[in-house]
């Protein structure tokens, strides 16, 4: 018995198999859920056919999230398919390389606007189509960073999105919590993906993260899927409205110099 069996899982953002949307990919499908596929672009079908093959999954949908024509037609094809969803996963970001690094306050209107429509508002839209597929309850996941929360080097603007789909998770639990639909979002630690190379400074942060989080390892996509199975399943079926931090312990911390910086300083 997998702890998802018998349950669909509609998953958007996979680009890679370094993508986290794999990695939570793979844990449901070792669970046993029927696994739905959407990527950005037809250019990442050929990368994705072979992973959905891996998983034994036929369902992949090219979906641009910032189309609701799009978004449409890949909800309507699910129901058409599989008749329900039980869990969605939003595991999407995107912000025009200006917009990360440089200073905070040169980040343009227009960037601002398409990077929060991408990476924040597109949740809403997918929990709006989610909601009727999911008569009999569901579990919406999506994912977030550490910098919606505290400032961190770079983020600029993909932070902004960052606090806002945190906000948005607690807003949309209360919203569609009567009808046994829970929202949380995992606060992954830094993990090499397409989408983490667009942050300027990200290699430091790699560099610097296992030296000074608690548990003193780096973060996998596996990690990430694991604790997403824990949201996905009956496991955490009182749970909702909740950053989930995957941080190694990273997110307790108040001073994240270590000692080795300070006394290098005297
Ligand atoms: P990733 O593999 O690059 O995944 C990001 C996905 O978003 C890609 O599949 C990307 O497609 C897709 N996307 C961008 N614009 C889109 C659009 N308009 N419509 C549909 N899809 C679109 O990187 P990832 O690190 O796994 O990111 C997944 C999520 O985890 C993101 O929300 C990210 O912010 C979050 N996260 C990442 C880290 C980290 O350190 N990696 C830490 C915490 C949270 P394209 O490749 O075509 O752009």
């Amino acid at each position: 018995m997998g702890l998802l069996d018998g349950k669909v899982a509609l998953i958007f953002g996979i680009a890679n198999n370094r993508s986290i949307a794999w990695g939570i990919t793979k844990a449901f499908a070792d669970a046993g859920a029927t696994i739905a596929l959407s990527y950005a672009m037809e250019s990442l079908e050929r990368r994705v056919r072979p992973l959905a093959e891996e998983i034994g999954c036929d369902f992949m949908e090219e979906c641009d999230v910032t189309d609701d024509a799009a978004l449409d037609d890949v909800f309507k094809k699910v129901e058409e398919r599989f008749g329900k969803i039980d869990i969605l996963v939003h595991s999407v970001a995107f912000a025009n390389r200006d917009d990360l690094g440089g200073r905070f306050v040169d980040i343009s209107r227009d960037g601002f606007k398409m990077a929060l429509d991408i990476s924040a508002y597109s949740l809403i839209a997918m929990a709006k189509r989610a909601e009727p597929l999911m008569s009999d309850g569901g579990s919406i996941i999506s994912l977030t960073y550490y910098a919606g929360e505290k400032v961190m080097p770079d983020y600029n603007v993909m932070a902004v999105a960052k606090a806002s789909l945190q906000i948005m998770t607690k807003y949309l639990a209360k919203d569609l919590g009567p009808s046994k639909i829970r929202v949380n979002t995992i606060s992954a630690g830094p993990i090499k993906t397409l989408a983490a190379a667009g942050i300027p400074g990200f290699k430091d942060l790699l560099r610097h993260f296992d030296h000074v989080a608690p548990l003193g390892e780096m973060i996998t996509i596996e990690d990430v899927g694991n604790a997403a199975l824990f949201l996905a399943s009956d496991l955490s079926k009182m749970i909702t409205g909740e950053i989930m931090h995957v941080d190694s312990g990273y997110n307790v911390l108040g001073l994240t110099a270590t000692r080795e910086e300070i006394q290098a300083r005297e």
